[in-house]
This record gives C-alpha cells, sequence and structure tokens, in this order.
C-alpha cells in the first residue's frame, strides 16, 4: 500500500530533520501566503559575540560587563549566553545572582553582590547618545543599569546564517510575496540583516506581543502567514501565525510546544523544500 501524500511529505520531511507536528499543518505550508521572519536565531546564528563595552558611569570596562554576566548567567536567551562568555574570556569573576526575574523581549534584573542589575533593551535609557553611534554601527545594542543608573553599554553583532539570503530568495519566489522581518532588536541591526538578505519590509522594536499583532495585521490583509522564529520571545507569534516554524536551538522545549513544525537540524534550506513538498502533495490529493 502506499502513504497518502500528506504522510509521505511529513515522512520526507522527517528524513530531512523537518518534524511536522500534523498532516494539517504539512497541508497549510502549502498555502502559505506571506513568510514572516523573526530575525536573532532565525536569520543570524543565534550566536552574537560582545564587540565592545562601553562604561557610562563610575565603572569599568570590565566591572559593567561583570555585573551584566552574572545577572545574565539564568537567561537563556543568546545575548546573555555571549555576555556570559565574554565575561569568561577576560577571566572575570561571575558572581552568583540572587532575585533573578526576565521580561521577554526587553532583558532581564538580578540582585549582584547588593547592587540591584539591569540588563536590557536601551530603549529605557534617555538621553545616551553613545546608544545611537552604536546602533549606528549595526550592533545590538545593550543596556547595563546599576541601581537605577545607567553603567554601561554592551554592543554585540551576530553573524547572518549562510543559508539566510538563499532561503529568503526562494521563499520569495514559491509565495510570490516579499517577507516580512520581525523583531525586538534596534532598526539599525534589522536593517542590517535586512539588506544582506533581501528583505525591504522591516518592523523592529517589537516586544513579544507586538510580533503577535504584527502577524494578525498581514493576516487582516487576507494573508496565510508563516512565521519562523527560534522560540525565545517569539511564543506568542508563532502561536498567532497559520503555521508557526521553530528552528532548533536554545528556544526548543517552548518552540516544540507552540509551533506546527519544527527543524531540528539547524538547517534553513529545509523550508523552501517543505513548502514545495506540500504543495506537490495537495496537487495529488485533490
Ligand atoms: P529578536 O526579535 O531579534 O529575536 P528579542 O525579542 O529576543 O530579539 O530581544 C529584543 C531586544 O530585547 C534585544 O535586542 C535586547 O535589547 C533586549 N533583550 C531581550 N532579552 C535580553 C536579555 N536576556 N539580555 C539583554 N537584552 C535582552
Ligand atoms: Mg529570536
Amino acid at each position: 500500500a502506499t502513504m497518502p501524500p500528506l504522510l509521505a511529505a511529513i515522512a520526507n520531511g522527517g528524513r530531512r530533520g523537518v518534524l511536522v507536528k500534523s498532516a494539517v499543518a504539512m497541508e497549510a505550508l502549502g498555502r502559505t501566503g506571506v513568510v514572516a521572519f523573526d530575525k536573532t536565531g532565525t536569520l543570524t546564528e543565534g550566536r552574537p559575540h560582545l564587540e565592545s563595552v562601553t562604561p557610562l558611569g563610575g565603572l569599568d570596562e570590565d566591572a559593567v560587563l561583570a555585573l551584566a554576566a552574572a545577572a545574565e548567567r539564568p537567561s537563556e536567551h543568546p545575548l546573555a549566553a555571549a555576555i556570559v562568555q565574554a565575561a569568561h574570556r577576560r577571566g572575570l569573576p561571575v558572581a552568583e545572582a540572587t532575585g533573578f526575574s526576565s521580561v521577554p523581549g526587553r532583558g532581564v534584573r538580578a540582585t549582584v553582590g547588593g547592587t540591584d542589575v539591569v540588563v536590557g533593551s536601551p530603549a529605557v535609557l534617555d538621553g545616551v547618545p553613545e546608544v545611537a553611534t552604536l546602533e549606528a554601527g549595526g550592533a545590538t545594542v545593550v543596556a547595563v543599569i546599576a541601581d537605577g543608573r545607567p553603567a554601561g553599554l554592551l554592543a554585540l553583532v551576530d553573524r547572518l546564517r549562510p543559508d539566510a539570503a538563499g532561503t529568503v530568495t526562494r521563499l520569495t519566489e514559491l509565495t510570490g510575496t516579499a517577507p516580512v522581518l520581525l523583531t525586538g532588536d534596534n532598526a539599525a541591526a534589522a536593517q542590517r540583516v535586512a539588506d544582506a538578505v533581501g528583505i525591504t519590509d522591516v518592523r523592529a522594536g517589537l516586544l513579544p506581543d507586538a510580533k503577535a499583532a504584527a502577524v494578525r495585521e498581514l493576516q487582516a490583509a487576507g494573508r496565510r502567514v508563516l512565521l519562523v522564529g527560534d522560540g525565545v520571545n517569539d511564543a506568542p507569534a508563532l502561536a498567532t501565525a497559520d503555521v508557526g516554524v521553530a528552528l532548533g536551538g536554545r528556544g526548543i522545549a517552548l518552540a516544540v510546544e507552540t509551533a506546527d513544525v519544527v527543524i531540528v537540524r539547524d538547517d534553513l534550506t529545509t523550508l523552501p523544500n517543505l513548502l514545495g513538498l506540500s504543495r506537490r502533495a495537495r496537487r495529488v490529493v485533490v
């Protein structure tokens, strides 16, 4: 007996390292009207590295970085991993933090040796010209705030996935529609990635709920939306999209719950292949 085409397509996806959770999802892939991409960890590798530390208060570079690393250590965010790693590389002590909390798309807060430390989006800082300068260079900028006062800025840069531009091109051809970039990062960093992969519709500075709202906006325009994310800070958008596709990696546990499709092998090129498979399977069914 032969397998129904959609199931055969799912099995085929499985061999390529893609977990499609249902026949409904497999079918929906082929009906995608527009593709929306998350940036960090999706179009980029999600392994940023620290480029510079800019002190803003009385602390020196190493002290700012050590505070940030201590506060970030419990976080699963790619930026947190980069900050902790940079501190280790400089041989800095990374203290045990207490009272850790995090706000998705914003940052973290913890107490480090009696100091209240916030590490996160510099949107909370007013009138710090260094933020714009660093952002203009295409970096992701993170503010370090100690006891309510700006202590410094960290500039981080992430590499593009080698397969990002090709995947964007193929998905644009398959859907016949220009894709969209949705990110919590700053506009300049977003634009740099968008230019490199050929995306012109860029929406930056979005909190997780705003990413979901952007998906609903695309749907309201009559499009079936496929969202590709890494599961970090984009769970609401993954759940809102007609098809949520999560890339394997740090956010995998949450992503497996929320997404319709999980790319287990860390490789974007399987996505256009899967869309093609779904379309061919549908043609056979109909
Ligand atoms: P993206 O949409 O590109 O995947 P996120 O939504 O994960 O980005 O994060 C958006 C912004 O929020 C980051 O650029 C950073 O400024 C801030 N942020 C989020 N989490 C953290 C964290 N753990 N440490 C520092 N900054 C963070
Ligand atoms: Mg992300």
